[in-house]
């Protein structure tokens, strides 16, 4: 393993070539270099963080294999989690803040640049599809609280109650000691992130969750932020997070993980080099997961993540799998 010393060197190059490439960034003629001696292209194909992504690419692939769009699949397959009381991270089920309350940000974005977000949304089990709302129905990309609330209900959501009785218990036992304490990992699985490449080649993302557990209620993590939970630029490939969303946000985690790529890194390279900012730009580790997936425009699927016990599901025509992501330090 790479002691921490060379990963702050390496960070550092990386900086520098993203810097004097950065430049170039818009140019189509170096995009079109960077993909024009492909192989193959895997498509369609589908990402999602943690095991619960099993299930959503499934969801998500039925609309894939029938020629759907990516934006469809995403939608559709971060749903299924959305909807699963038993998953207790992410919309209905998921566990509350500090005071009890559950409450959820998403976000989607599309091939052409188009996102929608919701943050801090409450009652609302498929926060995604109220995100796609803003993002289709609205001049604006963001809405949060109660006016992300209001707008739900005027777009026909149902309100429902998200906190289930295990949740609260849960969260009774916690209140106990009220320790904020915020761990990730595959046992303690997070936020879901999707990515897909559709049948004609084009990108998009979504990512939801009921944040980290007992938050201080208000608070509001990467998943809803474009460019830190998720990005998507269909000239190059799409990245989204997972784990402790102040880290992510500090970096612009997932813009980066494109930019990189835009500069020439495999995925699995620009996720590394994302979660190596992050081990930089703080002094302890300690409880600090992040994970990042990836996804190219060649179909090129990638993941690292701080700590070991990350994992993403990968469906293709040939399988729907697990692949352990690479990692910083052993757990
Ligand atoms: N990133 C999310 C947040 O900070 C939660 C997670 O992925 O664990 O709210």
């Amino acid at each position: 393993m790479k002691t921490r010393r060379n990963f702050i060197k390496l960070s550092a190059l990386g900086s520098v070539g993203l810097v004097a490439n950065s430049a170039l960034a818009g140019n189509n003629d170096l995009n079109n270099d960077l993909y024009k001696n492909q192989k193959k292209i895997t498509k369609p194909i589908i990402i999602s963080t943690w095991n619960h992504g099993m299930a959503a690419n499934e969801a998500a692939w039925k609309i894939l294999s029938n020629n759907g769009t990516a934006l469809d699949a995403v939608e559709a397959g971060v749903r299924v989690t959305e909807s699963d009381p038993n998953n207790t991270s992410v919309g209905l089920g998921g566990l509350p803040d500090r005071d009890g309350f559950v409450t959820l940000d998403a976000c989607i974005m599309d091939q052409h640049n188009n996102c929608g977000s919701v943050a801090f949304l409450q009652d609302i089990e498929n926060p995604i599809s109220v995100a796609r709302k803003v993002m289709e129905d609205t001049n604006h990309v963001m809405l949060v609280g109660e006016g992300a609330q209001q707008f739900a209900f005027e777009k026909g959501f149902k309100k429902t109650n998200l906190l289930t009785k295990e949740s609260k218990k849960d969260w009774e036992i916690w209140k106990q000691k009220s320790k904020y304490q915020p761990f990730i990992n595959s046992e303690n699985h997070d936020t879901i992130g999707m990515l897909a490449l559709d049948e004609k080649g084009n990108l998009s993302g979504a990512c939801t969750t009921s944040g980290m557990a007992y938050k201080l209620h208000g608070r509001v993590g990467d998943s809803p932020i474009v460019g830190a939970g998720l990005f998507v630029d269909n000239e190059i490939g799409a990245a989204c997070a997972t784990g402790v969303g102040e880290a992510v946000i500090r970096i612009s985690g997932s813009a980066i993980v494109v930019e990189l790529m835009r500069n020439g890194m495999s995925p699995n390279d620009a996720c590394k080099e994302a979660v190596n900012r992050i081990i930089k730009k703080h002094k302890s580790l300690k409880n600090l997961q992040v994970g990042f997936i990836a996804l190219n425009k060649n179909g090129e699927t990638g993941g690292y993540s701080v700590y070991s016990g990350f994992n993403y599901a990968s469906h293709t025509h040939d399988y729907n799998k697990m692949i352990d992501a690479k990692f910083y330090r052993k757990e």
